[in-house]
C-alpha cells in the first residue's frame, strides 16, 4: 500500500477522554474514530488489523471442525420470548418495532436464532454433533461504554454453538473449542490466562474465560503462584480451612460500643483484629424472608456465590433497614448471630472462628468472646466469600495473586438451558425425541485489538506483533522526490515485496524522516526499511525492528530483507 493514498490520519495530541493506552494510541494512530458513545468507524489501517485477527480465529475454528455461518442482527422477539430472556435481558438488549408494529432486538448474541435454526433444520442423530460459527456485528446497551472498542456498545464477536446428542459428546467438543481457542491465543502473541469462569445460573455446566493480562483490566483474577489454578475472582472457590477449629476459650461478654458501627470502628474501639469480628448481612431469602449472612470481619461477600444458595434470593437484594430493625429490634451496626432471629448461613471462614468478637443485636453493644456451638447454634456453612491475595489456592498448591485480565473470550457448555425452552431435539438411534446438549463459544475480534496494545505498545506508539500487524514492513524512502536512486531502489522494493505476498506499506507521501519514523512508530509496523542515498551509495538498506532499540544496516537486496522479516 501507498501511503499516499492510503488516508493514514495520525495525531500527536493525546485524546482528552481516552483513558487507557490502546484507545489513546488507536485514535492517534487513525485505527478507529468515535461515531457515539460506545459507537466507532474503523478506518481502513485498523480495519486491516481487524481482518488479520479474523483471519486467524476462522483458520483455527475452520481446522477445528467448525462451519461458518452468517445469522441476521435484527432478531424477532418471539425467539427471545420462548427462552425467556426477553425480561431477563432488560436495558442491555436494544428493541424496536417495524412497520407492522413487531418486535425485534438487536441481537447482543445468538443461542436463540441458532436454536431456532437448528429445531426446524435437524431431525436425525445423524445430523450431529454439529458446531456452526459466525463473525458479526453484535449490539449491547451497555451502561458503561468505555475504553474505545473494548467496551463499546455495536462491535464484532465471533460466536460459535454446537450441539451433542449427550453431555459427553459436548464435553469433547468443549475441549476441542478450548484447544483452538488455545491455537487463536498463541498465534496473537498475547499473554494469556485461562481461568475458571462463573457459569451465571445455569448450573454444573463448565465454563472458562481466556484473559489478556493487562493492568487496565476491567476483571481481576486469582492465580496460584506455584500451581495451575487461575479463575476469576468471581468464580474463585474459597475452601474450608482444613484446621480444626481452635477450642473456646473466654466467656462471652457484652461490651457497650456507643455509635462504633462498621466493622473497622469496632475492631479500633474493642482492639481486636478485623479477621477476628464476625459481621452478619441480612440479605432477602428465596422464599421472601430474611436471610442472615455471617462472614469474617476483613472479607466481602461474593454476590455470585450467594445467588447459588437455595436460601438466598436471586438477584442478591440487601434487606431494607426498615426491615432489620423489624426483625433485630436493633439496627443494622449491632448484628450478631447470637439470638439471630432470622436463619443463618456462616462462610466457612466466619465458621472456623472461636473467641470472637460480633454484634450483640442490640443498639451500642457487641459481644466478645463468643463461640458457635455454645453461645448460638453451629451455623450451615458455604463459600459466599471473595477469595483474598494471600488464600492458599483450593488445587492445594500455592497461594493466591491477583492478576488483572481483559476477557478476550468465553467457552461454556450450556447443556440444556437454551434447547429445553426453545424445544431444540431430534430422534436418537432408537427412534426417542432427546432434547440436544449445547455449547457456546465467544470471541471480541474489536476487543482483541485493543487487549493487544495494552501489552504491546511503548512512549512511540503501538507495537503489533507480526501476525496481526496491518502492514508486515514499512519501506521509508529519504529524499525519495530529490533523488532517482532512493526512488527507484524503494519502488523496486516494494514491488518485490509485494509480488512475495508480503504487507508492505511505501511511505511516498514526501514526509521529512523525522516524521516519517514517527508515524512508522506509532501505527506500530515490526519492521522497518530506511532507503537513502548515503546507504545506497554502500549498497545498504538500514533495518530496524519495532522493539530495537538501534537499526542496522543490511545488503541492499529484497532476499536480505525478507531474510529479517522471517527472522
Ligand atoms: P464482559 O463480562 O466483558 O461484559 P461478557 O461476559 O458479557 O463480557 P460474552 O457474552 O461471553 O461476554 O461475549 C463473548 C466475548 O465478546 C467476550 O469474551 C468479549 O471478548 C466480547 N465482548 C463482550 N462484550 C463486549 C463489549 N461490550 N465490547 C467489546 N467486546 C465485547
Ligand atoms: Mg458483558
Amino acid at each position: 500500500m501507498r501511503l499516499s493514498k492510503f488516508s493514514l490520519h495520525t495525531t500527536k495530541e493525546t485524546p482528552a477522554d481516552a483513558e487507557v493506552v490502546s484507545h489513546q494510541l488507536m485514535l492517534r494512530a487513525g485505527y478507529i474514530r468515535k461515531l457515539g458513545a460506545g459507537l466507532y468507524t474503523w478506518l481502513p489501517i485498523g480495519l486491516r488489523t481487524l481482518q488479520r485477527i479474523e483471519t486467524i480465529v476462522r483458520e483455527e475454528l475452520d481446522r477445528a471442525g467448525a462451519l461458518e455461518l452468517l445469522m441476521p442482527s435484527v432478531h424477532p422477539a418471539e425467539l427471545w420470548q420462548q427462552s425467556g430472556r426477553w425480561q431477563v435481558m432488560g436495558d442491555e438488549m436494544l428493541r424496536f418495532k417495524d412497520r407492522h408494529d413487531n418486535d425485534f432486538a438487536y441481537g447482543p448474541t445468538h443461542e436463540e436464532v441458532i436454536c431456532h435454526h437448528v429445531r426446524q433444520d435437524f431431525r436425525s442423530y445423524r445430523q450431529l454433533p454439529v458446531n456452526f460459527y459466525q463473525i458479526q456485528t453484535k449490539f449491547r446497551d451497555e451502561r458503561r461504554p468505555r475504553f474505545g472498542v473494548m467496551r463499546s456498545r455495536e462491535f464484532i464477536m465471533k460466536d460459535a454453538y454446537s450441539f451433542h446428542l449427550d453431555a459427553s459428546d459436548l464435553a469433547r467438543e468443549y475441549e476441542n473449542m478450548r484447544s483452538a481457542y488455545t491455537r487463536i491465543f498463541d498465534r496473537l502473541g498475547v499473554d494469556y490466562r485461562i481461568v475458571q469462569a462463573d457459569s451465571g445460573n445455569i448450573g454444573g455446566s463448565r465454563s472458562e474465560e481466556f484473559h489478556i493480562l493487562a493492568g487496565s483490566g476491567e476483571d481481576l483474577l486469582a492465580v496460584s503462584d506455584t500451581g495451575p489454578y487461575a479463575a476469576n475472582v468471581e468464580a474463585a472457590v474459597c475452601l474450608p480451612s482444613s484446621s480444626a477449629r481452635p477450642a473456646a476459650g473466654a466467656a462471652m461478654e457484652l461490651v457497650s460500643t456507643p455509635g462504633q458501627k462498621t466493622c473497622e470502628q469496632v475492631s479500633k474501639f474493642m482492639n481486636v483484629a478485623l479477621d477476628a469480628k464476625v459481621k452478619l448481612l441480612v440479605v432477602k431469602g428465596a422464599d421472601g424472608g430474611l436471610v442472615g449472612i455471617a462472614l469474617r470481619g476483613d472479607h466481602q461477600l461474593n454476590e455470585v456465590k450467594a445467588i447459588k444458595h437455595p436460601l438466598i434470593a436471586d438477584p442478591l437484594q440487601l434487606a431494607a433497614p426498615e426491615d432489620v430493625q423489624q426483625a433485630f429490634n436493633c439496627e443494622v451496626g449491632y448484628l450478631g448471630p447470637v439470638n439471630c432471629p432470622i436463619p443463618l448461613i456462616a462462610d466457612h471462614a466466619a465458621a472456623a472462628l472461636a473467641d470472637f468478637v460480633c454484634g450483640a443485636n442490640q443498639n451500642d453493644h457487641h459481644l466478645k468472646g463468643v463461640n458457635w456451638g455454645r453461645d448460638c447454634a453451629e451455623p450451615q456453612t458455604a463459600d459466599l466469600r471473595m477469595v483474598c491475595e494471600g488464600d492458599a489456592s483450593p488445587d492445594g498448591n500455592g497461594s493466591i495473586r491477583f492478576y488483572r485480565g481483559i476477557e478476550g473470550g468465553h467457552i461454556f457448555q450450556l447443556g440444556r438451558k437454551y434447547t429445553e425452552a426453545m424445544d431444540v431435539k431430534v430422534l436418537d438411534e432408537s427412534g426417542q425425541s432427546v432434547t440436544l446438549e449445547m455449547g457456546c463459544y465467544g470471541i471480541g475480534i474489536t476487543r482483541l485489538a485493543a487487549a493487544v496494545i495494552e501489552q504491546s505498545y511503548d512512549a512511540n506508539g503501538i507495537i503489533w506483533p507480526d501476525a496481526i500487524a496491518p502492514f508486515q514492513v514499512i519501506i521509508c524512502p529519504i529524499g525519495m522526490d530529490k533523488s532517482d536512486a532512493v526512488r527507484a531502489a524503494a519502488e523496486s522494493l516494494y514491488t518485490d515485496l509485494s509480488a512475495a505476498g508480503i504487507s508492505v506499506a511505501l511511505d511516498d507521501r514526501g514526509n521529512r524522516p523525522g516524521a516519517m519514523f514517527a508515524d512508522a512508530d506509532l501505527i506500530g509496523i515490526p519492521h522497518r526499511i530506511v532507503i537513502g542515498d548515503k546507504g545506497l551509495a554502500q549498497q545498504q538498506y538500514e533495518y530496524k525492528h519495532r522493539r530495537a532499540e538501534k537499526a542496522e544496516m543490511i545488503p541492499a537486496s529484497t532476499a536480505a530483507v525478507v531474510e529479517k522479516l522471517g527472522a
